[in-house]
């Protein structure tokens, strides 16, 4: 039989090298790792014997220790692998955004030598966690179904062997040669039975298989011998239908890393149990980080399901929307048959319940937690707070209890977050619409001319600067009957009637009087803007832009070239304010001398002065500076 060599993918290497050089702090780890891959193995046997008919009984995972050869071995009879699933699987990292990751991972500030674990831990590290322990590893291996075994072997160097072997039956064998134990540094010796025993305790008590390892027990009699016998080291116990008084806080925290493989705590845990016309029992948890790959597409969706404790599905889309993938959990639901596909889920009258009631339990916990504890919410916010926003992209009937979530910047206060609740309760009399303004950066925004006659009527502007913003606010959403409406946009009457028409009155004057010189701006812009009119909503900014009402804002538009969709170039509608000193100078300028080349050099001017105070960008920078 050959042996072959081969090479680990670039990112493996470089995650082998974290490994090995040992940057995690609690080595202790590898071995939830472990089972957690054995016991998904286990699930995956299962799952096929629904449709196939491979064989499998007895489903466990097996520890085995051997003081003097100085090793330890996981063997599971789950799916096992083949020889180019061992090459897919253990060889190379198919996850995106790891390479990000782990340049994050490298580039971040360690604490004596080694990478904090919070940060680690927002990324499964899996099975190469093993060499933070072991100098080499071995896997064996065999598929369910076929014949032929395969085994692995690899010191952690960058390169590994793959040779065809045998084995009894279907699973999979790792065998860690454990490095010389560090005492100094803290090591534990996992040679010795009771670590191994306090650490799956520890962490994988709740794995749903039975966790054997042999023990000497000694003979009825003190004369007997001792005998070898078979321990099961986990309680197996289903946390989810445990009624929660019963349940630790611990135990849940520990459920949670051994789900979300997140080494910090989770921000809340919910419990849920359904009863009635149907049983099912959740258990849901709201970290405190975002996973680095939020946005990416193949994010590992957070919620399992089981039915009556028998793992079916892993990352069910079906149990929670979209908006809500970051949280991770256990669904349990009694009534549901076991072979269950993805494609029955979909249609499934039950899953629809469940899932609605789960959504409502989320969002209650979560609008508790904004009531109760501001700081988490805050802190739930920044990490989440754009991914919930997607759910108000669609036309849901949860839209009214997500815009109740919805905390944003606002000129009411710079330093704070407000809600739209607090917004509509600080309303002035007679005000008929919530106001917002969208912009790259809230900075931008604050300093935006857009808010001068909304400050000085004293009317509160909210500030949007999430790209996600600018989609939801474009569906003209409205909270408790107040439409949202945006200050970047048509015009702009604030007031009561009878100021409203003063203001018109008096605008309609000035447009008079202005015209030629407005009309001058028209012609000499007409490749860029749609429009030269007054403006109404400036105090002390001489120049501002403005979207027509229906118009795409420009950074709407921005974001659409982005996404790749063509987009008709929309022209903005450039705003003067008739009470700048500068206006009246111009129309001097203008009155002496219609075709005094100074003019077209303003007007280009006042364009680029209403773009840098915009979006503090200039379409054409170039041509700005030979302006002058
Ligand atoms: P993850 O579990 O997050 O996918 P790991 O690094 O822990 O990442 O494992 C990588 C892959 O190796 C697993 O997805 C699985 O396909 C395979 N694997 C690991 N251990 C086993 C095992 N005991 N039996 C079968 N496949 C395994
Ligand atoms: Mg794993």
């Amino acid at each position: 039989m050959t042996i072959e060599r081969q090479e680990f993918q670039a990112e493996v290497k470089q995650l082998l090298d974290l490994m090995v050089h040992s940057l995690y702090s609690d080595k202790d780890i590898f071995l939830r790792e472990l089972i957690s891959n054995a016991s998904d193995a286990l699930d995956k046997l299962r799952f096929e014997q629904l449709t196939t008919d491979v064989a499998g009984s007895d489903l466990h995972i097996r520890l085995e220790v051997n003081a003097e050869a100085r090793t330890l071995a996981i063997s599971d009879n789950g799916i096992g692998m083949t020889r180019e699933e061992v090459i897919k699987n253990i060889g190379t990292i198919a996850k995106s955004g790891t390479k990000e990751f782990l340049t994050k991972l490298k580039d971040a500030p360690k604490v004596d030598g080694k990478v904090p674990p919070e940060l680690i831990g927002q990324f499964g590290v899996g099975f190469y966690s093993a060499f933070m322990v072991a100098d080499k590893i071995t896997l064996v291996t065999r598929r369910a179904g076929t014949e032929a075994a395969t085994r692995w072997e690899s010191t952690g160097d960058g390169s590994y062997t793959l040779e065809e072997t045998t084995r009894d039956h279907a699973g999979t064998t790792i065998t860690l040669h454990l490095k010389p134990v560090d005492a100094e540094h803290g090591d534990r010796d996992y040679t010795q039975d009771f670590a191994i025993r306090e650490i799956v305790k520890r962490y994988s008590d709740f794995v749903t298989y039975p966790i054997r390892m042999q023990r000497w027990k000694p003979g009825a009699k003190p004369e007997d011998p001792k005998v070898l016998e078979d321990e099961t080291l986990n309680s197996q116990k289903a946390i989810w239908d445990r009624p929660k008084a019963e349940v630790t806080e611990e135990e849940y925290r520990d459920f949670y890393r051994h789900l979300s493989h997140d080494w910090n705590d989770p921000l809340r845990t919910i419990p849920v149990k359904m009863e009635g016309t149907l049983e099912a029992y959740a258990l849901l948890y709201v970290p405190g980080k975002a996973p680095f790959d939020l946005y990416s597409p193949e994010m590992k969706r957070g919620v399992q399901l089981y039915v009556k404790r028998v793992f079916v599905m892993d990352e069910c889309k079906e149990l929670m929307p979209t908006y809500l993938r970051f949280i991770k959990g256990v669904v349990d639901a009694h009534d549901l048959s076991l072979n269950v596909s993805r494609e029955i889920l979909q249609k499934d009258r039950q899953i629809q319940v469940i899932r609605k009631q789960l959504v409502k339990k989320v969002l209650a916990t979560l609008d508790e937690m904004k009531r109760d504890k501001p700081e988490d919410y805050l802190q739930f916010w920044a990490a989440f707070g754009p991914a919930l926003k997607e759910g108000l992209l669609a036309f849901d009937q949860d839209k009214d209890k997500l815009l109740d979530l919805v905390i944003t910047g606002s000129t009411h206060d710079a330093s704070k977050l407000t809600s739209l609740d607090e917004y509509v309760g600080r309303m002035k009399e007679g005000q008929d619409a919530i106001y917002f303004l969208t912009g790259p950066s809230k900075e931008g925004l604050v300093k935006s001319p857009l808010l001068e006659a909304f400050a000085a009527k004293g009317y509160e502007v909210l500030l949007f600067s999430d790209p996600i913003d600018e989609l939801w606010l474009e569906r003209a959403p409205t909270f408790k009957d107040k439409p949202l409406k945006s200050i970047g946009r048509g015009e702009v009457e604030l007031g009561t009637e009878d100021e409203k028409k003063q203001a018109a009155e008096a605008l309609e004057g000035k447009q008079k009087e202005y015209s030629d010189l407005l009309g001058y701006f028209r012609v000499h812009l007409q490749n860029e803007i749609k429009e030269a009119r007054l403006s109404s909503r400036l105090t002390s900014s001489p120049v501002c832009l403005v979207a027509d009402e229906h118009d795409m804002t420009p950074r709407m538009q921005k974001m659409m070239e982005q996404l790749g969709q063509p987009v008709p170039k929309i022209k903005p509608i450039l705003e003067i304010n008739p009470q700048h000193p500068l206006i009246p100078k111009l129309q001097a300028v203008y009155a002496a001398d219609k075709a005094d080349p100074r003019l077209g050099m303003y007007a280009e001017l006042l364009l680029g002065q209403a773009y840098l105070a915009d979006s503090g960008q200039l379409p054409d920078p170039v041509a700005f500076s030979r302006v002058l």
